[in-house]
């Protein structure tokens, strides 16, 4: 980030506008809602200054700028027409360490004015770091109209209650866990409707129960699927559990992008399988998940794809029923999902794959090994998950149970990653193929006939389509 994001406290303290246009007065009116005394330095004013003028809380010095104008300031804006005048408040506010705000010109400014939306007292604070003020807008827009109008209502309730909810509720916890329920129940739908009243009414009654029945400790577990990796492909629900969770615990297929998605303040944990020196158990993290809860916490089990595919959430879960710990599952969307819809090769097809197969490509150790006289029937595609190291033996198998050289098959790297690599060739020709790219893991490889139809969807349409724009493969070995 190139830019802290802040909000200062101007109320009651001096502020200087440097200009008297209809920018300036757009500034000053801000810094006006904002409760600080406004000096307004300018030879005229524009006739927007008229209301604030009259307001009696903005004074008008008119003359030009001089710098020592600026001594006691706490936030400065220069809004002249006059690139050499902007300059020098620039310079002047510099000196005295002042903040200091040129409208239009980053490199003058020390901060940046962000498009807000505000439901005052919540207010949102977008920015770019100046490379797209009107994308800020764009997104402002979208913000405006996912809240409620009546936010504001609820968090001024809130800020009423807050002190007294404090000396109730005797742990952090215990409160969270209170506003949690304010925010998602009855004292929301009321505050959002206008009914303060009631409201209010409802969060006594919230509080009493609280307080009465603190919490018994014990917390719970949400496994959640993460999906593949691009972070938009997190379900809504999987979102909300993770802005709601104390602790994640994440391997090492969820990418940083996802787990920003994380409430700022929870802890995070890694338990990957694959980690080198930090090298932690199935057991562990079974044993880890568990004694969190019993502490009361939310714990999140963050799993790529979905938990339930090739992902041992079901032994997951049957730690958390032994100690009879409340869990929720959030599908996600699996690796072989996502690969297909962002390589474009559609995983069934009217004309040649009537079913699908997911198998691993990893079997245990004196496990049972796949059928592969099944596998390796026509009509049919098979996704390998955990294949790559196998691949050789994987195509030997395969062909040695009748499928055909010629058949078509592709490795999907990093799928709906930003470096995602396709490599398609034939069951003949693939092994060496992705030895050559070196594709490292994770990756998929599909195989069956829908392979072949990439080519010809890419050839018309796909690549120019609009909505399919992470389709394309950063670097596409073959297309
Ligand atoms: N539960 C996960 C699978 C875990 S097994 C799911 O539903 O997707 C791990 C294997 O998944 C990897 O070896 C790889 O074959 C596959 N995989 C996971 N994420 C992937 C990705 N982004 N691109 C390609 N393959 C991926």
């Amino acid at each position: 980030m190139d830019f802290l994001p802040i909000f200062l406290n101007v109320r009651g303290r001096p502020a200087i506008v440097v200009g008297g246009g209809a920018v300036a007065a757009r500034k000053a009116e801000l810094l006006v809602r904002c409760g600080a005394r406004v000096t307004v330095i300018a030879p005229r004013l524009v006739p927007a200054f008229e209301a604030l003028l009259a307001s009696g809380r903005v004074e008008h010095r008119a003359g030009q700028f001089v710098s020592g104008a600026l001594d006691g300031a706490t936030v400065i804006i220069a809004a002249t027409d006059q690139p050499t005048i902007n300059a020098r408040v620039a310079d002047a506010a510099r000196e005295r360490g002042i903040p200091i705000n040129v409208v239009d010109d980053l490199e003058l400014s020390t901060f940046i004015v962000p498009a807000i939306v505000d439901r005052d007292p919540v207010v949102v604070a977008v920015g770019t770091s100046g490379n797209a003020p009107v994308l800020a807008r764009y997104v402002r827009e979208r913000i405006e109209a996912l809240l409620p109008p009546q936010l504001g209502q609820l968090a001024t309730l809130a800020g009423r209650w807050r002190r007294r909810v404090a000396r109730t509720l005797r742990t952090v916890l215990e409160r969270r866990r209170f506003w949690e329920r304010v925010f998602s129940g009855p004292v929301a739908t009321h505050a959002l409707a206008g009914h303060e009243a009631q409201a209010e009414f409802e969060l006594r009654r919230e509080l009493k129960r609280s307080a009465a029945a603190p919490s018994n400790g014990v917390g719970e577990v949400y496994i959640v699927g993460a999906g593949p990796g691009d972070p938009d492909l997190l379900t809504l629900k999987a979102a909300r559990l993770l802005q709601q969770a104390d602790v994640v615990l994440y391997d090492r297929l969820i990418p940083e992008a996802v787990l920003d998605r994380a409430r700022r303040d929870a802890e995070r944990i890694y338990v990957g399988k694959e980690a080198g020196d930090h090298h932690v158990t199935q057991e562990q993290t079974q044993r880890l998940m568990v004694e969190l809860a019993l502490q009361g916490k939310r714990v999140c089990r963050l799993k790529g794809g979905d938990p339930f595919v090739f992902g041992r959430g079901g032994e997951e879960i049957e730690a958390l029923v032994e100690h009879q710990i409340p869990f929720t599952v959030v599908p996600g969307i699996t690796a072989a999902l996502g690969a297909a819809a962002y390589s474009g090769i559609p995983l069934t097809h009217r004309d040649c794959a009537q079913s699908v197969v997911f198998v691993t490509g990893h079997t245990r150790e004196g496990g049972a090994t796949p059928d592969w006289r099944e596998l390796a029937r026509p009509g049919q595609t098979v996704v390998f998950y955990m294949g790559l190291s196998q691949l050789r033996n994987l195509v030997a198998e395969l062909t040695k149970a009748g499928a055909p050289l010629t058949l078509p098959a592709a490795v999907v790297e990093r799928a709906t990653l930003p470096d995602q690599r396709v490599i398609t060739a034939t069951l003949g020709t693939l092994a060496a193929e992705v030895e050559a790219a070196q594709v490292r893991s994770p990756a998929l490889l599909i195989v069956g006939e829908v392979v072949a139809m990439r080519a010809v969807s890419g050839a018309h349409g796909l690549r120019r389509s609009a909505s399919l724009p992470s389709a394309l493969p950063a670097r596409a070995v073959k297309a």
